[in-house]
């Protein structure tokens, strides 16, 4: 890991590897080079934007692997299908993204890459010290070969299904006893509130937030339920963008991206992205949906790396689905968002809403495409999702899409029938977790 003593020694290295890898990425990507033609490398701070719209419309031409979007979509979708998850092609690992955006986002990287990332990754989120053995839980929509083939006789990761109901896993996380428990925040508030009522035995060293946003009540709850901190990786298919340093503090990863700001609003920012090392798939000047909140004091760790107060944006929610006895069965906002999306590449945007318990609200905006033919999938696939969580099949009713910006952030995933849902005043995580 890089340490850098001051801001301005970070900037330095970070323009001089951005001119260098932008000169690469010019080089060997016919898509950057059309869109830098004639500009100077120096400006490179200000060159024209892209968002996932144009990754995905260009993905052929944006990858240095000379993969076409057709091939990577087909092994990607049929690998969702059948659970084998990040499948391979040749030195390629493809994978699908939902994103902010709702819209279904394509990534590859090569296995080096891959490789790199979770090194990076297990290098800032392992209990210290780095040498004492480690059992990892590792709770996730989709089992990752990256992380469950890295043999080492000192760390061990257990994959956990969030496809299963989650009551299945408590017997096997007593027995476990994992020293690093890495969940979506959603998850973790669920073992949270298990282990208050004494459904569930777990004390893990260190816990990691993923994948979700963590609400700042969620927060306080998971870490008054075990004591401690609630750490936090904040990454999308665009990279590793942050990850919290020991005092619990999220910091963006500058020293892998370069994270501009945009509309800039009292410390709130969307990140343009920039990754420094991708090859395969190059990332540069990417513009992210998220909705980040500056922290506005200097975090007592000292490092270099800007400090983030809260990520706002891709809020989650449990919906709660009924049982064949009528037990409440949760079902995360990840696997509800993944049901949709799987139901079809013309869905543009989603929002589902629980009006109650057992009950979805899908609003759909689905362009020209046909919006019976839409429909009719969403509601195999939420049904689907029902039955693999062991629940009734949720009554689905279905609304045309309408998105208007306001003072309320957007929920892709929301419950509308619990006072949780009710807007609360943000709480600093900072002082949350002392
Ligand atoms: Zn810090």
């Amino acid at each position: 890991m890089r340490r850098f003593r001051s801001r301005a020694e970070l900037e330095r290295w970070q323009d001089a590897r951005a001119r260098r890898h932008i000169a690469w990425v010019i080089d060997h990507s016919a898509f950057y080079r059309k869109l830098y033609a004639g500009r100077a490398l120096a400006e490179w701070r200000s060159f024209p934007t892209i968002d996932k719209h144009a990754m995905m419309e260009s993905f052929d031409e944006v990858n240095t692997a000379h993969l076409s979007r057709a091939r990577a979509e087909a092994v990607a979708l049929r690998a969702e299908e059948t659970r084998d998850f990040e499948p391979e092609i040749g030195e390629l690992t493809v994978g699908l993204s939902s994103g902010t955006s709702g819209r279904r986002g394509l990534f590859v990287a090569s296995r080096a890459e891959r490789w790199k990332y979770a090194g990076t990754i297990l290098a800032r989120v392992l209990p210290r010290p780095l040498w004492a053995r480690q059992r990892i839980a590792l709770f996730l929509r989709a089992n990752s070969n990256l992380y469950t083939s890295t043999r080492s006789s000192r760390i061990a990761f257990h994959y956990f299904d969030l496809m299963r109901p989650m009551e299945e896993h408590f017997d096997r996380l007593r027995e476990l006893a994992p020293t690093l428990l890495i969940a979506p925040a959603s998850v973790l508030r669920f073992l949270a509130d298990a282990r208050v009522q004494g459904h569930l035995i777990l004390a893990p060293e260190k816990i990691v937030s993923v994948a979700e946003v963590l609400d700042p009540l969620d927060e306080s709850r998971i870490s008054a339920a075990f004591g401690q901190k609630v750490h936090q990786i904040y990454q999308a298919t665009e990279g590793l963008l942050g990850v919290t340093c020991p005092e619990g503090t999220l910091h963006l990863c500058e020293d892998h991206v370069v994270i501009q700001r945009d509309d800039e609003d009292r410390g709130r920012f969307s990140p343009i992205v920039t990754d420094l090392f991708r090859t395969t798939q190059p990332i540069i000047r990417y513009r992210l949906d998220d909705l980040l909140q500056e922290r506005l004091d200097p975090c007592p760790c000292g490092s270099a790396l800007a400090a983030i107060a809260r990520i706002e944006g891709r809020t989650g929610d449990t919906l709660e689905l009924l049982g064949a006895e009528g037990q409440v069965v949760p079902a995360f906002p990840d696997v509800i968002t993944r049901a949709i999306l799987l139901a079809g590449d013309e869905i543009d945007a989603y929002r589902v809403l629980q009006p109650a318990r057992g009950k979805l609200l899908v609003s759909l905006s689905t362009g020209n495409a046909e919006r019976a033919a839409v429909e009719d999938a969403v509601r195999r696939r939420l049904h689907d999702m029902a039955l693999k969580l062991r629940a009734l099949p949720p009554a689905v009713e279905f609304a045309e899409l309408v998105e208007r910006p306001g003072p309320q952030k957007l929920r892709r995933v929301q419950r509308l029938d619990l006072p949780h849902a009710a807007p609360r005043p943000p709480v600093p995580p900072a002082a949350e977790a002392k």
